[in-house]
């Protein structure tokens, strides 16, 4: 079977979270079973376009709206990820250095997935399956059956993978202009609640809609920014696949952003290595307990709460351990942890800003991973942690409800509460740190978490079935 992704995100070209990590790992599992998995995003002014060799494939001219422009599609000359990958040149709106956070992100991603479309329409054969990701290439599934131009392809089968449902890619109703001629009667596909909504678009007109977890999927029916009705009436096409997570990219015994390797067997030695690391670097006791944060400082990852757990747990744990934060978000929130450094006690700091290499040694050199999501998809940190001996410390939500099982539990082995609340968190810290001085049982939990398959294997054949379904 052939497959074409089509993302905005893709590991390692560019990647904003969890969306350019899945993108960038499941076409090399589905190739490695024989089917032909190919990628295809937006050609950002990322280092790794100046780092490698491209050859030219496809030239084209097309509009958006009044607007025409032309499009070059280049591939990645060496398959050096394991799928062929493609990227498209839109000058003015995808020469850009970052993914995401322009005005004109709307023209930005509809002029991309209409040269998508025009690409494929030119292509001699057709691909068996389109496969979109998120709101940013949601337009895909209407546009393939409605659009007067895609007559060609509109048998493609489509599916979306939902990686997140809180960003939907509203627009107003006046910028129907950008797509491209369709017949009218069909609006309502496009529709929800008055607005253009790409993201209900696309879970209307998919032939199948899969999400990154199947807890999510059962929340989403409650708690969907808005869609909640459509997914339970669109329940019938929809399946929740767990993500898996890239053996090769994440393995504390080869991670090319590591110096010091571990595997089960040395994990306690590996391990101290890198926390040595981090404390010297970041000026925390490597005496205490590490406990980290990696994620985007936004609501969803229940970031706003830090400053006050990490408050509450140095007045009512006291202070018996090191909080050290990666991430960036919110403004407000960022200006709050960096403050927090004046205060600290060798005990405390925050990187703001993104760096893989330092998320690599945070899951290594780590004792804990803090994780107090009120929305989690998926969520790929904890299943990092897992693989690297670091307890995860997660809220029951998602994906880290059907990922993690408390260590108090037969063969348990992370911390889990069920609210994001502060009360509920800092708890979890004062279990963190009585963890931490029970040697024995800490070991022997992270044993037991390293020994854990979390790989793309089981997960690239439930996605078989969801396009065999449908081909
Ligand atoms: P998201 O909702 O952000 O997609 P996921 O858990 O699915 O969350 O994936 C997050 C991915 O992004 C992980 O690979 C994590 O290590 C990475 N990440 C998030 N923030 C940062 C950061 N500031 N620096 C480095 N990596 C980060």
């Amino acid at each position: 079977m052939e497959i074409l992704h089509v993302s905005a995100e893709c590991y390692p070209v560019a990647k904003a979270g969890g969306l350019g990590d899945v993108v960038g790992a499941l076409p090399k599992y589905l190739n490695q079973l024989g089917h032909i998995a190919k990628v295809v995003m937006p050609m950002y002014r990322t280092k790794y376009l100046y780092n490698h060799e491209w050859e030219v494939v496809h030239k084209g001219r097309t509009n958006l709206g009044s607007w025409w422009f032309e499009f070059t599609v280049i591939k990645e000359a060496k398959n050096e990820n394991g799928f062929d990958l493609y990227l498209i040149d839109i000058n003015g709106l995808l020469d850009r250095e970052k993914v995401y956070g322009y005005d004109d992100d709307s023209e930005r991603f509809t002029a991309f997935q209409i040269a998508v479309l025009d690409w494929v329409s030119a292509w001699e054969h057709r691909p068996d399956v389109i496969h979109v990701h998120d709101h940013h290439t949601g337009l895909i599934p209407f546009m393939l059956k409605h659009c007067f131009k895609y007559r060609n392809i509109k048998s493609i089968p489509t599916v979306l993978t939902i990686h997140n449902a809180q960003y939907q890619g509203w627009m107003d109703w006046a910028d129907s202009k950008m797509i491209p001629a369709w017949d009218t009667w069909s609006w309502g596909m496009l529709d929800w609640a008055n607005k253009i909504n790409p993201l209900a678009s696309a879970i209307k007109c998919a032939d199948k809609v899969t999400t990154v977890s199947p807890s999510y999927l059962d929340e989403l029916k409650y708690m969907s920014n808005g869609l909640e009705d459509l997914f339970e009436y669109e329940k019938g096409k929809c399946v929740g696949i767990i993500n898996g997570i890239d053996a090769d990219v994440w393995d504390p015994a080869t991670d090319t952003y590591l110096q010091n390797h571990y595997s089960i067997k040395d994990a306690e030695a590996g391990k101290l290595k890198s926390k040595l690391d981090l404390c010297e670097t970041f000026n925390l006791d490597p005496e205490k307990p590490l406990i980290v944060f990696i994620g985007r400082l936004v609501g969803e990852k229940g970031a706003d709460l830090l400053p006050q757990v990490i408050g509450d747990s140095y007045y009512y744990v006291g202070r018996r351990m090191n909080f050290l934060v990666l991430g960036s978000g919110f403004p407000e929130v960022e200006a709050e942890l960096s403050a927090m450094k004046a205060l600290s006690q060798r005990d405390y700091n925050a990187y703001i800003g993104y760096n893989e290499t330092l998320s690599h040694l945070m899951y290594a050199g780590a004792d804990f991973l803090l994780m107090p999501s009120r929305v989690e998809p998926c969520g790929l940190n904890q299943m990092y942690s897992m693989r690297y001996g670091t307890v995860p410390m997660v809220r029951r939500i998602g994906g880290l409800k059907d990922t993690v099982i408390d260590y108090g539990e037969p063969d348990g082995y992370g911390i889990c509460y069920n609210y994001t609340a502060v009360g509920d968190i800092t708890h979890a810290v004062w279990r963190a740190v009585e963890l931490y001085h029970d040697k024995k049982n800490l070991s022997a939990i992270r044993k037991r978490m390293m020994a854990l398959d979390f790989s793309w294997e089981a997960s690239v054949k439930k996605y078989i079935d969801v396009y065999n379904s449908i081909v």
